[in-house]
């Protein structure tokens, strides 16, 4: 039994070795002779990677600290996996130059150190979907002073999404943390989604500029100075604005921003002519909740108030939430203010529909309860609907010819032979003239046979005595 417990000891202790040195073998590998891998075969370089996945989607993962200007070329397919502590810094250029396509995840840095230099410069496809993007060298210090090291943190010319958790952020004064720049022949695109954060608090975060096509679903956009400059095409359904949303045009080059859906903006939206020209800025408000105020500008050394109704820039709401009331001549066509319950304002088109009492008819707005056109009902003549027997009452209507409000009245029964006053009237007798001259207001069945006479009575003499002519005639 001894010599059996000292064999699987031996077994177990050696067993455990291999997995305990197995380990540290590989990490010894990695740390000694590269910065990257691919599955478990390491490189030297993120270029030795890229040149070693050729067009076959890939992904590298950088394994330390990686300081190197690295370019994914036209055709490559890259996803680079950067772990949390892990930093990809520039040499000179720009940090990661993307021709081809390349997805980013993980949440490591890239980062910029150089003047003039991006940590992203994209022609390609790019998708961020991780990872934070900076410079953290950045030394400029107002919108004049660069401080010898300002740039973009990410200058788009292709097509990026960026979603995930991807975070860029800047303390830059000079430069936009943004750019997203197209031609007349490619524009280009910027989708910002997801949980993504863009933020420089002190200058733009996003500034799309020529040729350029942004569209915010969401994420979180954050600058107390323009969240989103807006210099060409602009759709913001989604996502957080914590800043001014400002659209700027200028001869040749006019601009458009839609805010619709569940975008948020928690700043001003402005609609700018820049040079007074006739490209005009254009700003469509469908949706979404905005907090500051909605105005138009123009730009000479400066913002300058436009007056709402100015033609230099076009605003037109047609939904929406709003802290403070919208200028009525921002309001699409038959749209309207209304201020809801707990304070804020929101815009619809008045659905009037017609209403009316038994007075008056009028138009009145389904959704704000405003009301149009009071006035009272048109009637047409009586009709009988049927006509009262000596025993059954009839009725009779009139309709208004406007809103249709009816009004339905019953008309008595005559009354039958055995009722004492019309025995009297349909003998003939005089008893019955003296009772019609009479005019006798009755009560009860034969009321309005008598209120009849009498009212015959009242209309004149000659047709009082025609009544009785001819009655006297049929005879
Ligand atoms: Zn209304
Ligand atoms: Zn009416």
């Amino acid at each position: 039994m001894k010599a059996m417990k000292s064999k699987w000891l031996a077994l177990f202790l050696a067993v455990i070795m291999t997995f305990t040195l197995l380990p540290s073998v590989v990490f010894a590998a990695g740390a000694d002779t590269g910065v990257a891998k691919i599955g478990d075969q390491t490189y030297n370089s993120v270029a030795e990677a890229i040149t070693a996945a050729g067009s076959n989607a890939t992904t590298i993962e950088l394994t330390q600290n990686v300081s190197e200007d690295v370019t994914i070329p036209q055709g490559a397919n890259i996803t680079l996996y950067i772990p949390e502590g892990i930093t990809l810094t520039n040499k000179a250029g720009h940090t990661i130059t993307n021709n081809g396509t390349l997805t980013v995840t993980g949440a490591g840095t890239v980062d910029n150190v150089t003047h003039a230099k991006g940590a992203l410069v994209n022609y390609g496809t790019a998708i961020l979907e991780g990872a934070t993007f900076t410079r953290s060298a950045e030394a400029s210090t107002s919108t004049t002073s660069s401080g010898g090291n300002s740039w973009y943190v990410i200058d788009n010319h292709g097509t990026m999404t960026i979603t995930g958790t991807a975070n860029v952020v800047n303390n830059g004064y000079f430069s936009s943390l943004i750019r997203n720049i197209g031609t007349a022949d490619a524009a280009s695109s910027l989708t910002v989604s997801g949980n993504a954060t863009l933020r420089q608090d002190n200058f733009i975060a996003l500034k799309n500029d020529d040729y350029g096509n942004v569209a915010v679903t969401g994420g979180t956009i954050t600058s107390n100075e323009q969240a989103i400059q807006n210099w060409s095409q602009a759709s913001i359904s989604g996502g957080a604005l914590n800043g001014q949303v400002i659209t700027w045009s200028y001869e040749g080059f006019a601009s458009a921003t839609e805010i619709s859906g569940n975008a948020v903006v928690n700043g001003n939206v402005v609609a700018v002519n820049y040079d007074g020209g006739t490209s005009i800025p254009s700003v469509t408000i469908k949706g979404g909740t905005i907090t500051g105020e909605i105005s138009k500008a123009t730009y000479n050394n400066g913002l300058q108030p436009a007056a709402p109704d100015a033609a230099s820039s076009s605003i037109v709401v047609s939904g929406g939430t709003f802290s403070n009331a919208v200028d009525s001549n921002f309001f699409a066509d038959n749209f309207y203010l209304h201020q809801n319950p707990d304070g804020s304002y929101s815009v619809h088109e008045h659905n009037m529909v017609m209403k009316y009492d038994s007075e008056n008819h009028w138009y009145e707005c389904s959704v704000c309860g405003e009301k149009a056109d009071i006035s009272a009902h048109t009637f047409g003549e009586w009709n009988i609907t049927k006509e009262a027997t000596a025993t059954e009452a009839g009725s009779r209507e009139k309709v208004c010819s406007v809103c249709g409000y009816q009004v339905v009245e019953e008309i008595p029964a005559t009354g039958d032979a055995s009722s004492a006053p019309t025995e009297e009237m349909t003998n003939g007798t005089t008893t019955t003239d003296t009772d019609v001259n009479s005019a006798n207001p009755q009560t009860g069945d034969n009321s309005y046979v008598f209120l009849g006479i009498a009212l015959l009575c009242l209309s004149g003499a000659g047709l009082a005595g025609t009544v009785i002519f001819r009655k006297k005639y049929s005879k």
